[in-house]
């Protein structure tokens, strides 16, 4: 399965970003509202500055205290995050966060913005494709 068929199973939506200089509370606020954990970090909307993380906030409210919600996010942030294209193939895209121990992953076009995946939604189509497949294999093995 490629990407962008589970950008399209998802709906094509605008990717929720926001710019860099954002306090930390106000993406807290936002990331609680639309019941997300990861923003795009975005100048323009559309190329990928960074990714800020309910992770990256939890870590450095341990570290530092709740006072760093009043910063910006600009420190916290992971900059330059991994990508994908639409033609990445979804397992190799859950490999890649596997490995990375991330759960969010831009798509990104000709360096432009075009859609986010998270390993939910990875997870989520490989659990359906599944459930086709041992449908398909069955239908079969029963002979119609
Ligand atoms: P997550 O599991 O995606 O909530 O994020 C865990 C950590 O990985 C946080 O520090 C994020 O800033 C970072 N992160 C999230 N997505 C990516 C990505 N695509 N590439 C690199 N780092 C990421």
């Amino acid at each position: 399965m490629l990407v962008q068929q589970i950008l399209k199973a998802k709906g094509d939506g605008k990717v929720v970003t926001v710019k860099p200089g954002t306090k930390v509370s106000e993406v807290a606020q936002t990331l609680a509202e639309r019941r997300i954990g990861g923003l795009v970090v975005s100048n323009d909307g559309e190329t990928v500055d960074g990714i800020i993380s309910e992770r990256d906030i939890v870590r450095s409210m341990a570290l530092r205290g709740a006072n760093c919600l009043t910063e910006t996010i600009d420190e916290m942030m992971t900059r330059n995050p991994v990508c994908c294209t639409r033609q990445d193939k979804s397992d190799a895209i859950l490999a890649r966060m596997t490995d990375g121990r991330f759960r969010h992953m831009p798509v990104v076009e000709d360096g432009k913005l075009v859609g986010i995946v998270t390993i939910g939604d990875v997870v989520k189509a490989r659990l359906e494709e599944l459930a086709m497949e041992k449908d398909a294999l069955e239908g079969m093995i029963a002979g119609y």
